[in-house]
C-alpha cells in the first residue's frame, strides 16, 4: 500500500500514545480543503490518515511506523467500554482516520475508500495489538454524539467494515446519531446548492463557492442534532 507523506500536520502533541482505538471520520469537505485545515497551524484539528475518493492514503500524524503521536481528532469524546467502564479522552488512545467525504450522512463512500480503509485497518492491526478486537474500531459519533458529531454517518457500512477485517470477531453495534428524515433534509439542501451525486462511482460535485457553504450548513445541522444528555 502506497501512503503519501508529502504533506504533514503541525498539531499534534509530541507524545508517543499507547493505541487501543481507531476512530472514523468523514472530512465534510474535498481532500484539498482538508490538507489545507490540518496543515494550518490555527485549526487547531488534524487526523493521522486521510482516504480519499479514489483511495489514496495520506499521512499527516505519525502512524504507520509502528508508534502514534497524538493528533487532535476525536476532541471530547467518551464511552462506555464493554465492561463498564467510562472511557474518555479518545485523543490520548486512539489513530485518526478521516475519509473524505461531504456528508456520510447522504453521500456514499466509494468502493476505493473502503478498499484502502480496509488495508488500512489491517496494517495497523500488525503494529498496534489492542485493534485486533473489532470493538476497537469506532466512529466519531459513537464517542461524542452528546456534541453532534455525526461521522462517519448513515451510509458508512460498518457490517462490511466488521466482516471483511474481523472475519472471526463480532459485529459490534454502530448506530448512527442522525436520523434518516435529518439525512434526507440535509440530502435536499444539498441538490438545491446544486451539488450531484453519481449513484455508480459516488463521485461528486459541487458548484465552485457552494463547498463552504454546504459544509457550514451541515455544521449547523450538527450543532441541531447535539444533545448533552445523550
Ligand atoms: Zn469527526
Amino acid at each position: 500500500m502506497q501512503i503519501v507523506t508529502s504533506k504533514r500536520s503541525p498539531n499534534f502533541t509530541d507524545l508517543v500514545i499507547g493505541v487501543d482505538y481507531v476512530v472514523l471520520h468523514y472530512t465534510a469537505a474535498t481532500l484539498e480543503r482538508t490538507l489545507a485545515i490540518f496543515m494550518n497551524p490555527a485549526s487547531e484539528v488534524s487526523a493521522h490518515i486521510v482516504i480519499d475518493r479514489d483511495g489514496s492514503v495520506h499521512e499527516l500524524v505519525p502512524c504507520f511506523d509502528g508508534s502514534a503521536l497524538r493528533a487532535w481528532h476525536a476532541g471530547k469524546s467518551r464511552l462506555d467500554s464493554q465492561d463498564g467502564t467510562l472511557i474518555e479522552g479518545f485523543n490520548d488512545r486512539s489513530i485518526g482516520i478521516e475519509l473524505v467525504n461531504l456528508n456520510g450522512n447522504i453521500i456514499p463512500y466509494t468502493e476505493a475508500q473502503y478498499a484502502a480503509l480496509f488495508k488500512t485497518i489491517e496494517r495497523l492491526k500488525g503494529s498496534y495489538p489492542a485493534l485486533a478486537k473489532p470493538e476497537s474500531i469506532v466512529g466519531h459519533e459513537q464517542i461524542a454524539g452528546f456534541r453532534g458529531k455525526c461521522d462517519p454517518g448513515i451510509l458508512f457500512e460498518w457490517e462490511r467494515l466488521f466482516s471483511v477485517c474481523y472475519p472471526n470477531g463480532g459485529m459490534p453495534a454502530r448506530p448512527p446519531l442522525c436520523r434518516q428524515a435529518v439525512a434526507d433534509r440535509i440530502l435536499a439542501l444539498a441538490k438545491a446548492l446544486g451539488v450531484t451525486i453519481e449513484p455508480s462511482s459516488g463521485e461528486v460535485r459541487v458548484p465552485s463557492g457552494a463547498d463552504g457553504l454546504f459544509a457550514h450548513l451541515s455544521s449547523l445541522i450538527e450543532s441541531a442534532l447535539s444533545r448533552d444528555d445523550r
